[in-house]
């Protein structure tokens, strides 16, 4: 592939060596980074889970989404913005996505494909996994974008499951490049969703005959 980067055109830098030399205690920084950044785990499933009702709209991420502040536009930017990252060499599909949390914080995300084609990942689930590893399970709003001159970007169904295991009912926006838009919320791309107060519900002990 004509654009493939290889790995030997990512030198390791200067900066970087600098950071992990012995005298500068880099190495202990990095690995302390990784331990409070498992303060911010997101896996209920092994103890209680987080609900839904817990994670309410705040007047900041309000605030930025109103008309007057001009904040969807921007939120859209960002995306676009993400999208210059896409890492696609394979599929050279370019997709760009910006999370909008309850307290008005934005993270963003690109696609991040690799040569074990089913290891990629999404724009989409990577600006939500980089939210959730600050700290934030609570969102507003993603806009998403990508290079389909004549259609909405769609998000594909596992990031549909993956935005609705934090609520259905935060907004969407499929975004073409001139910054037009759709609107949808999480449970109407994803109707009769299966999440986690499914798992919390009334269930037979039994199969039973019928
Ligand atoms: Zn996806």
């Amino acid at each position: 592939m004509a654009n493939l980067q290889t790995v030997d055109d990512r030198e390791e830098t200067e900066a970087a060596r600098a950071y992990l030399s012995k005298e500068g205690d880099g190495l202990k920084k990095l690995i302390h980074k990784s331990i409070q950044a498992r303060e911010f785990a997101y896996c209920p499933y092994n103890k209680f889970c987080v609900t839904v009702d817990d994670r309410e709209e705040t007047e900041a991420a309000r605030a930025y989404l109103s008309k007057e502040g001009g904040g969807l536009k921007k939120l859209i930017h960002k995306s676009t913005q993400a999208r210059e990252f896409a890492y696609c060499p394979y599929s050279k599909f370019r997709v760009g996505a910006a999370v909008l949390a309850h307290d008005g914080t934005i993270f963003t995300g690109c696609n991040v494909e690799n040569a074990c084609y089913n290891l990629g990942i999404c724009a989409e689930r990577n600006a939500i996994s980089k939210a959730v590893s600050e700290g934030y399970q609570s969102f507003r709003a993603i806009a998403i974008s990508s290079d389909l001159h004549e259609q909405f970007i769609s998000p594909c169904g596992g990031c549909r499951q993956f935005m609705r295991e934090f609520g259905d009912s935060w907004d969407v926006y499929l975004t073409k490049p001139d910054g037009s838009y759709e609107e949808m919320t999480v449970g109407e791309l994803l109707p009769v969703s299966f999440g986690p107060e499914d798992l919390t519900k009334k269930k037979v002990h039994a199969i039973q005959e019928f």
